[in-house]
């Protein structure tokens, strides 16, 4: 008869689960109620310890750089030339004006994709209202 049920994808995600306190794999299986696919069950590969949502997954996260904030630019330095300096930092997804901040995530409101501050991208426009510098 019809065929419902899908090859899930085998992705491997890492996870630190709480449950066993190892870095492991998510395990993620299909949940069907008959032949209609209701949810997803999401868990330790190693210990079984089962997630609520997506959201209560402790993600395995690579950090590039711990310390990094939002905030801080890395100082231009003369070393590297001005120009070229502000040209990038210029186009930074951080002063564009489609760059869109909430206390989550960081997003581009004209792709709506999810942006670093350090971005740039080919679709860069100069926020309307400059900052005025004051010295
Ligand atoms: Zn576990």
């Amino acid at each position: 008869m019809a065929k419902t049920e899908q090859a899930t994808s085998k992705q491997s995600i890492k996870i630190s689960c709480p449950g066993c306190g190892q870095d492991t794999l998510l395990k993620r299986e299909s949940i069907y109620e008959g032949f209609k696919r209701v949810g997803e069950k999401l868990s330790c590969a190693v210990c079984g310890h089962v997630f609520s949502d997506e959201a209560a997954v402790p993600f395995k996260v690579k950090k590039s750089m711990p310390g990094f904030t939002h905030g801080d630019l890395p100082r231009p330095s003369k070393v590297f030339g001005e120009q070229e300096v502000s040209a990038t930092v210029g186009r930074l997804c951080r002063h564009c004006a489609h760059y869109i901040v909430n206390p989550f995530l960081q997003r581009c409101g004209r792709s709506n994709r999810e942006v670093e501050a350090t971005d740039t991208c080919e679709e860069f426009t100069p926020k309307p209202n400059p900052v005025v510098q004051s010295s």
